[in-house]
């Protein structure tokens, strides 16, 4: 479902992204690790199309994503390409993101009755669902701000949801919050693992959650992929020195 194909990135002469080649299979979980400035956010960021690539090519469903296919040739995509492409993907951010002036309710159904244009009757059931999904069914007429962090994230993972994409994204998603909020925003996250077959991408430094709901682990560092393997196998029996490395110090 996503293919990175010779991918370059680099902001000035930095190269974050040297030549990444790596695929998610439709319906797979795949966690990202690695150490700090490997590159694993930027990755999340160039399929939610926020960044530019300067070489090779991203595909998404088999269509590329940051490219048109223009007479057989690949030509840089505009706008409006990619405003479409990237309807199948949605993501969830360190820092919730939630637009704080308006309630919950209106947090989920914005995106699906403005961009999807879905009836609103229709987004207010669907967001009735995914507040029950994320157990915060009595906070559908709250604001942000009367949530606690581990309760606007929830929301956050409800809203991502509402759009119905087929790759969900989750960029470090228990990182701005408190320990004690942190195994509610997880139980909801390992809750839609094991009940919807969303392909999930994420990065995370939860290794614990990573084993539970990953069928592959992709270890970065410096740019490419230095290891993957099932869970077990790379928490249990990691081959390469960096991920020993990185392992140590992380666990
Ligand atoms: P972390 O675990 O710390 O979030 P990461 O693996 O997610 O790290 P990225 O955030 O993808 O790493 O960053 C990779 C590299 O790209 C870093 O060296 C970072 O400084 C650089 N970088 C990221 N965003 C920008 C930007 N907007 N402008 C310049 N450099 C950037």
């Amino acid at each position: 479902i996503i293919r990175f194909d010779k991918v370059v990135k680099q902001y000035g002469s930095n190269v974050v992204l040297n030549e990444l080649d790596f695929r998610v299979e439709p319906g797979e979980r795949v966690t990202l690790i690695g150490p700090s400035g490997s590159g694993k956010t930027t990755i999340l960021r160039l399929l939610m199309t926020l960044e530019h690539i300067n070489g090779g090519v991203i595909w998404v469903n088999g269509r590329p994503l940051s490219h048109m296919e223009r007479g057989g040739r690949l030509v840089k995509a505009n706008e409006g390409y990619l405003r479409r492409a990237r309807q199948s993907i949605g993501m969830v951010f360190q820092q919730f993101n939630l637009f704080p002036n308006m309630s919950v309710r209106k947090n989920i159904t914005e995106g699906p009755v403005h961009s999807l244009g879905v009836d609103k009757a229709e987004a207010n059931h669907r967001a009735e669902e995914l507040l029950d999904l994320v157990g915060l069914s009595d906070k559908i007429d709250a604001h942000p701000t009367q949530l606690s962090g581990g309760q606007q994230q929830r929301v956050a993972i409800a809203r991502a949801l509402a759009m119905r994409p087929q790759i969900l994204l989750l960029d470090e998603v228990t990182s701005a919050l408190d320990p004690e909020l942190v195994a509610g925003v997880l139980d909801v996250l390992r809750n839609i693992a094991q009940t919807t077959d969303i392909t999930m991408l994420c990065v995370t430094h939860e290794m614990s959650f990573a084993r539970d709901v990953s069928h592959r682990v992709l270890m970065f560092d410096q740019g490419q992929v230095a290891e993957e393997g099932p869970p077990d196998q790379i928490f249990g029996d990691p081959q390469e020195d960096r991920t020993k490395q990185f392992l140590k110090a992380v666990l």
